[in-house]
Formats: structure tokens, C-alpha cells, sequence
């Protein structure tokens, strides 16, 4: 879109029926100055519908469903922004959307709008491109207010360990702070966010849960959506339909929150530690960026990294630890055992001894197993290895267009071991397996995969037990600390009477 610029005024080419063509001009080009937000006036009506669709977000045009003239209008009173997509700085460019300053991450094309050479931000374009010639809206009146009283409508009860962690978090959003919450796979984190996400709404803070997984989004959504019935719950994710309503309280993909800006009062990170968000700074800027100044950020994760572990434990970060499971039973804690040269044998067509032995005895009895590999190739070729003991076994990874039927039939018992690469280190759970990782020294099994992998076991009250092995040809620094982790976890909740036995 280009404007017009009069001596008082910006206004959109195409609100003008004639125009001086030397006074078009871009976005990028003008001045932060002539861009600056008109003072609110108080007299002007503004329409309720745009306020609640545009408050706390960051859209082109074309994403938001009113007409140029009404969004000039509330323009004009102080109530919306034009704000420059892609500034100039220091000689390179910044992404006002999404973060962007990498050079390359910039290409300029000659284009058709602008009708000069125009850069744009290759970075965040699935969301639609961001130009020097781009305005994107943002809303500046007041926002949308909402209060709940007691909005939770919950039965349960947490465990004591829940319980401090719900304090913590209630605490974190009264006081708008900063919170870890590092918490065993198998903990409830789920309902331990309740009581905090009802004080959040008590308090007319708009709330974000997100998570780098669209599949975590789906679960958490029905879930949110029955203890908090009267609030409007949005479930944001590529391709879903809540997009474009106000809602006090968002469970969303990390990707989504690029939409946003200075929104959220108090941000919920689940499985920070999780791809893409840990590894992609785009994504932590984001959320960044969506957060208001003066919000409470709470990380939930059961494997921090490294750096964060030691915060926790010299208490430089204020963190809360959860060391046991829901069902009071301790972590399984994972076997090493030496299998070879492993990768060679495969090759050469033969299981290690020690895997075949493991694999065969769970075959006999019937219990059901994951199996997992550091790559799709060595899975794959050794998958007919393991058919050759039973046809029904299969193998699953992250392209593979079969994954939710081959986990699903894992589900219903007509699969009795799965091969897996890391895909599945995360989110599924079957109620009582044992798991094998072969060749646990790759680099692919970091610490974090490690103890997730390890996560897969035991989370059933009925099942609480089960056996983990690490089948290795040479034990790492990341082997080991997974397995001291989920040691000193169980070593904590013993002291602190949060598992029984
Ligand atoms: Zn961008
Ligand atoms: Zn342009």
C-alpha cells in the first residue's frame, strides 16, 4: 500500500480519487516522526469489532477483515497504527514482524505496488509478505477488557507437588515474574496451569499457552475449553479457524504468536526446550515480542538445558522442581549396555546379540516395546531384520505419511514393537511399554532426548514400571547425565515423601 503524503496528513493512495503523483510515498521511507500515532480522541466512536479483532496483534491489510476507509477513520482518532514492516538500520534491515535482521534472509524484487526496487523478508513469508512498502496495523486504543470471577470449573485435585507449583505460578502471574517450572515427564503439568490461568483471568490478564507442537495444541484445547466453559478459549495453529476473534485466554503454536504483538499480560511456554522453538530464535523473538512490557513468563519443560539446570540448581533462576510423577511411583531409571558396533552389524544384516536377545524376549511374553534409532536409513534397514520374528512390527518417522495409523495400531495393541527415530520421544504415550534405544551415543540422543525417551515409561498407574536400555558402542557425557537427572529426581521426591516404596 502507498500513501500520499499531504502536509498534515498520510493518507492511503487509495482512499483519493486524485492525487500528486510526487507525493506518493512508501512506509519505509518516511520518517518515524511522520508515522507517530495520532492522540486518542476520546469523542470518536470506534468500532468495538476491529478493537477486539486487532488489540494485541501485528497484521498486513490484507489480514484484516475491514474496509481501508473505516481503518483510516480509527487512524485519523489514535485508535490504529501504520507501522513500518521493514525498517532500515545500520546499513541493513530489520523485520518489524518477525525479528529478522540476517541480511540474507532479504532479497528485493522490482515491484508491481511500489514500482521500485522493494525489499522484503524472506524469514516470516508463509505468513504472507512483509515489504518496505507493507504498513502493518496495529491497534493503539484501549484494549478489550475482560474479568472473570472463579471462572475454573474444575473437580480434581492436585498432588502436593502440583499444588507448589500451582502457588508458584499464581504467584508468578500476580506478580507478573519470571518462572521455570521443570517438571518430570509424567508430572500433570496440565492441571497444575489452572489455578494460575483463573487468577490470570480474575485479573482481566490475557493469557498465551503455547508450544512449539500443533499436536499439543489440540490436545490442550478441549481440555482448557471444559474447566474454563465460560471463557472464549482460541486455538490458534496453521490452517485453524479461530484466527480471527478476540479471546482473554489463546493455546496456541509458537508460530502463531508472529501475529501478535504487546498482547499477552502473561505468556505460558510448555516444552521450551522442544523443536523448532529452542532452536529457532525467530520463534523466541516472537514470543518476545507478543508479550506486553510488564507480563509474567512461565517456561514448563522436563528437560532443561544445561545452562538453565544450573541456574536452577545455584538459584540464580526462580524455578520450581517436580520430581515425581502424578502416581507416586519413581522414574524407571534407563540400563547401559554394551552392544558393539552396532551401526556395522545392521549394515551387515544382523541385530546385535544384546538387542535380539531384548527384542526376542519381549516378543515372547508379549509386551509391547519401542525401539528407537538415530536415523530413517539405519531404521529402515533394519526394519526386515525385525520382520523376519514377526511380520506386524513396524517402523515410523517424522515424513512418514502413515505416522497416526502406525500409532494409532500401536495403540490398539496390533503392533508389538514400533521402530521409531526421535519423532516420537515426545507426547505419545502407550500405557505399558518398554523402550530400547540403539546406539544411544549418536548425537542425536542428547541429554533432554535422552530423558524423554525415558519419559515413554511407566506413565500409567496401572503400569508404573518398565524397563529402559540404552544399547550403546561407547557410553556419552549426554548418556550419563540423563541418567544421574532422573537418579536425582527420584532421590529428591524420596525426601521429600512424593513417591511411595
Ligand atoms: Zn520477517
Ligand atoms: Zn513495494
Amino acid at each position: 500500500m502507498l500513501f500520499i503524503k499531504n502536509d498534515q496528513e498520510l493518507v492511503p493512495r487509495v482512499l483519493l480519487d486524485e492525487y500528486d503523483t510526487a507525493k506518493l510515498v512508501r512506509i519505509a521511507d518516511l520518517s518515524l516522526e511522520e508515522l507517530r500515532e495520532k492522540p486518542i480522541n476520546l469523542e470518536f466512536e470506534f468500532n468495538r469489532k476491529l478493537q477486539l479483532f486487532l488489540s494485541g496483534r501485528n497484521l498486513l491489510l490484507e489480514e484484516v477483515p475491514f474496509s481501508i476507509e473505516e481503518i483510516h477513520e480509527h487512524v485519523r482518532h489514535g485508535y490504529v497504527a501504520y507501522r513500518q514492516g521493514i525498517v532500515s538500520e545500520g546499513g541493513g534491515y530489520c523485520c518489524r514482524r518477525c525479528g529478522n535482521r540476517d541480511l540474507q534472509l532479504f532479497y528485493s524484487f522490482a515491484c508491481a505496488r511500489c514500482k521500485q526496487s522493494c525489499v522484503y523478508c524472506r524469514q516470516c513469508i508463509m505468513m504472507g509478505r512483509v515489504t518496505q512498502c507493507t504498513p502493518l496495523l496495529e491497534w493503539t486504543g484501549p484494549k478489550p477488557d475482560f474479568h472473570f470471577e472463579d471462572a475454573l470449573v474444575w473437580s480434581g485435585t492436585l498432588s502436593p507437588s502440583q499444588a507448589e507449583a500451582s502457588e508458584k505460578i499464581k504467584e508468578a502471574v500476580r506478580e507478573r515474574k519470571d518462572l521455570l517450572v521443570w517438571a518430570v515427564c509424567g508430572a500433570g503439568k496440565t492441571e497444575m496451569l489452572f489455578e494460575g490461568i483463573e487468577e490470570a483471568l480474575r485479573l482481566g490478564l490475557r493469557t498465551a499457552v503455547a508450544t512449539p507442537r500443533t499436536d499439543v495444541v489440540l490436545e490442550l484445547t478441549p481440555r482448557f475449553r471444559n474447566v474454563f466453559p465460560e471463557v472464549s478459549i482460541s486455538s490458534l495453529y496453521g490452517g485453524s479457524e479461530d484466527r480471527h476473534r478476540f479471546a482473554p485466554l489463546v493455546i496456541t503454536t509458537t508460530h502463531q504468536l508472529l501475529r501478535f504483538k504487546n498482547a499477552f499480560d502473561v505468556m505460558i511456554i510448555d516444552e521450551v526446550d522442544a523443536f523448532p522453538y529452542a532452536a529457532d530464535e525467530m520463534l523466541q523473538q516472537a514470543a518476545e515480542a507478543a508479550r506486553t512490557e510488564n507480563s509474567a513468563l512461565v517456561f514448563l519443560t522436563a528437560t532443561p538445558k544445561e545452562a538453565w539446570q544450573r541456574e536452577c540448581f545455584s538459584g540464580k533462576r526462580n524455578c520450581v522442581i517436580l520430581p515425581a510423577r502424578f502416581h507416586r511411583h519413581p522414574l524407571p531409571i534407563p540400563k547401559f549396555v554394551w552392544c558393539g558396533n552396532w551401526r556395522k552389524e545392521i549394515e551387515k544384516g544382523r541385530i546385535p546379540v544384546p538387542v535380539l536377545k531384548w527384542f526376542r524376549e519381549r516378543l515372547e511374553i508379549g509386551k509391547q516395546a519401542l525401539v528407537f534409532f538415530p536415523n530413517i536409513e539405519l531404521m529402515e534397514m533394519a526394519l526386515p531384520l525385525f520382520r523376519q520374528f514377526d511380520e506386524r512390527i513396524e517402523a515410523v518417522h517424522s515424513e512418514d505419511p502413515l505416522r497416526k495409523e502406525k500409532v494409532q495400531a500401536m495403540r490398539d495393541r496390533v503392533v508389538p514393537i514400533l521402530l521409531t527415530t526421535t519423532i516420537l520421544e515426545r507426547g505419545v504415550t502407550f500405557p505399558n511399554i518398554d523402550v530400547a534405544v540403539v546406539g544411544a551415543e549418536d548425537d542425536t540422543f542428547t541429554e533432554s532426548a535422552l530423558v524423554q525417551i525415558a519419559g515413554r515409561v511407566g506413565r500409567n498407574p496401572k503400569y508404573p514400571d518398565g524397563d529402559i536400555t540404552f544399547f550403546h558402542h561407547g557410553q556419552t557425557r549426554a548418556m550419563v547425565r540423563a541418567r544421574n537427572q532422573l537418579l536425582r529426581m527420584n532421590r529428591d521426591a524420596r525426601a521429600k515423601g512424593l513417591v511411595d516404596g
